[in-house]
């Protein structure tokens, strides 16, 4: 209680004229510290304090240079709560990063054209990347890893399934709060959409669809991954009209990227001698790639 009154007088004497240094009880202050710490929400200050000033010490710093020192922390560990917390928000189905890439494996995707997407420029310019290619060829990874990216660079991210994305909106209509959520998927900067052509869609996804790209229309970037290259979206959303409206919007100011080759899965089983290759050789290309692998022969 006692302790209060005087953190309190503390403060007031702060908020108008702080007086000149011999009138103030330092160490009545040193104290305060922990407290006014919290007050400030300097949480990593307070927490590694010890450190900080033992360092500064150490370095032999003046008092702007521990100043600056402390500082540092602070925005440091504001920095990386603020990515943690983004990339919670943009719920990423798991961690892959361009690092982990290996383009090697995907003689077919050119690395500098990832290597630019990774600027992110297009999400500032709200272009659209379109990344196709069969099962496996690392469409999901580049979907996240160019995601991380974006949150990295201060954009929001929303990560989703066609399959989520299309399933809330035909719900949404079925329950009268269709605006709420075409409201939701709009607001972020970039919406990623994975996996569109798996499974077949509602008969109203399509318009759903096309009413959400409209929206985002030189707005907000999407970045979407399909398996059916986009002559083939006719069929995905069942109706050529709303599948050529779709493409109009998305491919207006995008990026295509297709991807051609094995399964980098299939390729893990295989060199680990899972599988066998398939007759005719292992290197295949298109949708063909995604055929049903054949198990070896157990030794
Ligand atoms: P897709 O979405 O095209 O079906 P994924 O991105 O899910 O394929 O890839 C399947 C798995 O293989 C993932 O664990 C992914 O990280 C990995 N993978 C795919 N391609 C590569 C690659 N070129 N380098 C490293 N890992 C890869
Ligand atoms: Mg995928």
């Amino acid at each position: 209680m006692a302790r209060n009154k005087q953190l309190a007088t503390a403060t007031v004497r702060t908020a108008s004229s702080f007086p000149a240094a011999e009138a103030v009880d330092i160490a009545q202050l040193v104290e305060d510290l922990d407290g006014m710490l919290s007050r400030l929400r300097l949480g990593a200050i307070r927490e590694q304090l010890d450190g900080l000033l033992e360092e500064a010490a150490r370095r032999q710093l003046n008092l702007r240079e521990a100043l600056a020192w402390l500082c540092a922390a602070e925005v440091a560990s504001k920095e990386q709560r603020r990515l943690a917390m983004a990339m919670t928000i943009a719920h990423f189905p798991f961690v892959r990063t361009l690092e982990g890439f290996e383009f090697d494996a995907q003689p077919s995707i050119d690395p500098a054209k990832i290597r630019d997407l990774a600027t992110c420029r297009w999400v500032a310019n709200g272009d659209n990347v379109v990344l196709l290619g069969p099962p496996g060829v690392g469409k999901t990874h580049l979907e996240v890893a160019l995601g991380r990216e974006a949150v990295s660079r201060g954009y929001t991210v929303q990560f989703t399934t066609a399959m989520e994305l299309l399933g809330s909106l035909v719900k949404g209509q079925q329950q009268g709060n269709l605006e709420m959520r075409l409201a939701q998927y709009s607001k972020p900067k970039l919406l990623v959409v994975d996996e569109l052509g798996y499974l077949p869609l509602e008969p109203q996804a399509g318009h759903l669809f096309f009413q959400l790209i409209s929206r985002r229309y030189e707005q907000g970037s999407v970045l979407i991954s399909s398996n059916r290259p986009v002559e083939e979206w006719d069929e995905v959303f069942g109706d050529q009209v709303v599948a050529a409206a779709i493409l109009d919007r998305l491919l207006h100011h995008s990026h295509v990227v297709t991807i051609r080759g094995d399964s980098y899965r299939l390729r893990e089983k295989r060199r680990s001698g899972l599988f066998r290759p398939q007759a005719g050789g292992s290197s295949s290309s298109g949708i063909g790639a995604a055929a049903p692998p054949t198990p070896a022969k157990e030794a």
